[in-house]
Order: structure tokens, then sequence, then C-alpha cells
């Protein structure tokens, strides 16, 4: 049975050499008779793995050396409350930019220990845009200002960094992280869950200018600060050996294709590929969001006809194109193109869209 083509929104579809590459040494990693995932996380081989993939990850996202980096457990979602507990004071404002779900999500992570505010919001236009950076409202004494890069739901994309001041800007690049090159010197922090562009789900990475971790924070436990887990190497439980084993497999993958750059060319190209069939399909497809902020990674789609939901989602598998169902938050249809789905896979949706079309317009 060949491989479908996966457009599932995280975890999402994995590079196909990278799978068969975990498959050849599932049960004897590099002859030492036994699989990385069954070593100590402390022994040289998986110490040299944990190492490669961090080097990895900084050459091919090009970061900083006043940069550190972070292996995590508890998704984005937890990084998004540790966020505050790290760098806030108790009560001291934190300025929330909202496109989206998961900025939604973000803020409401951080309730319990800030001044969560909301410096500004597109929700009252069904998060359709980015509101214009003239209008937010931040605070002159803002712990961070957070933005949510790509939104994986509404399929919004910040296409620029904002300037936000003296606040350091903290993003989340959960569905976007090396999808094109970033200039990460313009954040305090960026964070992302790996089940999107970096690897499976069960691992996440922060990375954090070195300087911040000197703040404070509130009180917590060692286990939850990041001054310690960076001072443990990331390791100070039991790390995800399998999840970042596999996410270094996808870095090297990444490098060896050509890095960031040339994902960035190859990720225009599909982006642009979907939105020209919807755009030019006469009102039979629908994408609302503005075009300046269209998400080159989570394409989202309303049929004309809702009747047609189902019959698209039936015919679509049955051509090897899995997936496609929208989010419950918004219905429809979505198609998530991450650096691992070929651009022959988005030429497969795209001539699958036209030929439905052609059936039932
Ligand atoms: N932020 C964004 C942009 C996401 O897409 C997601 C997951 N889809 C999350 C946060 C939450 O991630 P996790 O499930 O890893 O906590």
């Amino acid at each position: 049975m060949p491989r479908a083509f996966n457009f599932s929104a995280g975890p999402a579809t994995l590079p196909e050499p990278v799978l068969r590459q975990a498959q050849e040494e599932m049960l004897d990693w590099h002859g030492v008779g036994a699989s990385i995932v069954e070593l100590s996380h402390r022994g040289p081989e998986f110490m040299g793995v944990a190492a490669e993939a961090e080097a990895d990850l900084r050459k091919l996202i090009g970061v900083p050396d006043d940069y550190a980096v972070l292996f995590t457990q508890g998704g984005a979602t937890a990084q998004q409350a540790l966020i505050a507990l790290n760098f806030a004071d108790p009560g001291q404002p934190a300025d929330y930019v909202i496109s989206g779900h998961w900025g939604k999500t973000a803020i409401k992570q951080v309730k319990p220990y800030v001044d969560a505010r909301i410096a500004a919001s597109s929700e009252s236009d069904g998060f359709r845009t980015i509101p214009d950076r003239a209008t937010w409202t931040l605070s002159d004494d803002a712990a961070y200002v957070h933005i949510t890069a790509n939104e994986t739901i509404h399929g919004v994309e910040f296409r620029d960094t904002p300037d936000v001041g003296a606040a350091p800007l903290f993003a989340d690049f959960s569905s976007s992280i090396a999808s094109e090159p970033i200039d990460i010197s313009k954040y305090g922090l960026i964070y992302a869950g790996a089940q999107k562009n970096l690897g499976p789900v069960g691992i996440s990475v922060v990375i954090l200018r070195r300087d911040l971790l000197e703040r404070a924070g509130q009180p917590r436990a060692d286990i939850f600060d990041y001054r310690s887990q960076l001072k443990g190497e990331s390791m100070l439980n039991t790390p995800p050996t399998w999840n970042w084993y596999l996410a270094g497999l996808v870095f090297k993958w990444m490098l060896a294709e050509g890095g960031v750059e040339e994902f960035a060319r190859r990720n225009a190209r599909k982006s642009a590929l979907l939105y020209s069939v919807i755009d030019g399909s006469g009102g039979f497809y629908r994408n609302e969001v503005g075009p300046a902020v269209r998400s080159r990674m989570n394409v989202p789609f309303f049929l004309h006809d809702e009747a047609l939901d189902k019959p698209f989602l039936k015919q679509a598998s049955e051509a090897g194109l899995i997936s496609l169902k929208g989010h419950r938050a918004l219905g429809g249809m979505r198609a998530s193109i991450y650096n691992a789905m070929p651009e022959e896979g988005v030429q497969a949706l795209a001539d699958f869209m036209q030929g439905f079309r052609k059936r039932h317009g």
C-alpha cells in the first residue's frame, strides 16, 4: 500500500526517509545491539544524539550564540504557562496580540500568574486578519509581548516581525518554525511543539535570549524553571528520548534538503498553488483570510455548499489525500502543508480539487 499524502495539522506527516531510517535503526542503533530508545538518556549514545540535535537545530534555523536552546515536555501549551512563571513578576502586565485560536489559549494559560492584557485582537473579524501594528496598545511595564507567528486553525500568519519597543517579543512558532529564515535576534523567546515541522509530538523546543534568565520570575518548582532545565541540559528528569532522536533525524533531513532557504521557496510555491486553485474556483472554494497574512503552512478553505463536505473528504481519501477535515472550531477543510509535505502532494491535492469542482460544480 503506497503512503497517502497526509495533510494533518499535527501530529503531521514526517519525511519518508526519516521514517525509513528510524525503521532501519529500530532494533539495533549503530551496532550497539539495542534501540536508541532502550538506552539510558545519560549514556554516551543518547547524549551524542541530543548534542547533535541541538547543534543541527542551531545551524538549521540560525540560533545566535547568546540564545539557549531547551528541549522540553508538556507541549507548546506548557510553555505558554511557563513563560509567565519564568519571566514575569507576579501580577506584572504581559501583552498579548490575538490573531486566532492559539493566541487565546496562550493568554488563558497565564491568567493565574500575570496581568494578562489583550494588546490587540482580530476576533471581531473572525480572525481573518492581523491587527495593524499601529492599533496595538502596549503596556509600558510589560514583561513581554506575545504573538502567535502562525495560527494553525485560522490560517493567519505574521509575514513580518513586529517592532514592539522595549519589552522582549515572545512568539509561538509551533506551526511555522523552520519553514523560512527568521531573524531570531528580534525575539526574546520563541517556542514550538515539534509535531508539525520538527518531528513527532512529545517534545518542544524553547529558544531564549540568555540574559532573560536573570529575571526572578515567580515561585516555581525546579522542573518548571528554565534556568534549571538549561543547567541540567534539558534532562532534569528522563527526557522523551525517542521524540528527541526522531526530531534530530528531521533536522538532518532538512539540512540535507537545503535548509530553511530551500523550504521557504518550496513552501511559497506550495501555498501559492493552493490559494490560486481556491481563488480561481469562482466561489466553489473559499478562503477568507486577508491575502497579505494568509498562512503558508495551513490553508483552511470552505466548499460553497456544506453538503459537499462529506463527498469531498471521501473522494479525497480514495485518491490518497487524507486528513483534510477542518478543525472543529471552524469547520470546512484544512490542508496543512508543512516542510515534509512534498510539492507533488500539493499538486495532487490541487488537481483533485479542480476535478471535484468539475464533477460537482
Ligand atoms: N500553538 C499552536 C500555534 C499550535 O498549533 C498548537 C497545537 N496545534 C499549540 C500551540 C498547542 O500545542 P501542544 O498540543 O503541543 O500543547
